[in-house]
């Protein structure tokens, strides 16, 4: 039975079924559909304000282009506030997270590429979350891709409690806002991000544009952008993974890039990468830190 089951759903992956994620999900759906029948203006309001928390602050600017990619430094208690955030979303531990992304990184649209549309689209929007390939969980894994995080007993103990910052949330939430607020900025907004998120892994890899002639299947897709504060401009994240800047052009709205200016403007974010485009050799180029010939690059 368990066998066919995973099978059916990709059959390069041997896995078992991971029930309580199965549970955890179908509770968090069903009391989203529920949301929408209970609704108020101060739920919709504090929905909208996590969802950025957790989505731009945490996810974004915390564990993707800061944990992930070292695309900038910021001092630790920031870094550490950030990726507080990114537990809200409810995507896992910070290192599990980072580990995972970082494989998809090393064999992007390939054997080995954790969560690729070419094992199905259902497969990599959330199949991989419900069976997990076993070598995700795989401790010597986490060992070789994030050594630097492991280091860390912060990293450590909110990889394994990373579910705790939002049960607190959820508590808080019920106590000042009431139950429809507590429904709105939990699960309905958990679901909702974990969509988002999870479109970067499908869609982006199925629909869009590519400015780059990347090995894999990344594409630009402006809906995903919006939906992620930044992180649809995939194909322009995969050709230059530790830019801290995805949207390359004034059009390719990227909040997360804002996000980050803002952090430099206030003199805590620095060492920043990003791309830019090269006049003189007609290219985009990785650049770090301040640029001193402004002139001969173009874009913000
Ligand atoms: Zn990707
Ligand atoms: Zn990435």
């Amino acid at each position: 039975m368990r066998e066919m089951q995973t099978d059916r759903i990709a059959p390069e992956h041997e896995n078992s079924v991971n029930w309580p994620t199965v549970a955890f999900l179908i509770l968090f759906h069903v009391a989203s559909v529920a949301a929408l029948f209970f609704w108020s203006w101060p739920a919709v309001i504090t929905a909208a304000i996590l969802f950025w928390v957790g989505g731009s602050l945490g996810i974004g600017m915390g564990y993707h282009r800061l944990l992930t990619h070292r695309g900038y430094w910021v001092p630790k208690v920031i870094e550490y506030f950030l990726i507080f955030c990114g537990a809200l979303a409810l995507e896992g531990g910070p290192i599990q997270w980072a580990t995972t992304h970082r494989i998809h990184h090393a064999h992007t649209d390939e054997k080995g590429d954790p969560h690729t549309p070419r094992d199905g689209r259902w497969w990599s929007h959330v199949g991989w979350i419900l069976v997990p390939p076993a070598e995700l969980l795989d401790q010597t894994r986490l060992e070789r891709y994030a050594p630097d995080l492991i280091s860390q007993r912060f990293y450590r103990l909110l990889n394994r409690f990373y579910y705790v910052p939002l049960i607190m949330l959820a508590v808080g939430l019920l106590a000042f806002g009431g139950w429809r607020v507590m429904l709105w900025g939990t699960f309905l907004r958990v679901t909702l991000g974990l969509h988002a998120t999870w479109l970067v892994n499908s869609a982006t890899h199925m629909w869009g544009k590519r400015r780059f002639s990347t090995r894999d299947d990344s594409r630009n897709n402006w809906w995903v952008a919006l939906l992620t504060f930044g992180e649809g401009w995939h194909n322009n994240h995969h050709a230059h993974p530790t830019s801290a800047r995805h949207g390359l052009r004034w059009y390719e709205i990227d909040f997360n890039w804002w996000g980050i200016r803002l952090l430099q403007f206030m003199g805590l974010a620095r060492r920043i990468k990003r791309v830019r485009f090269n006049r003189a050799s007609t290219a985009w180029q990785l650049v770090t830190g301040r640029v001193k010939s402004r002139r001969s690059y173009e874009g913000a």
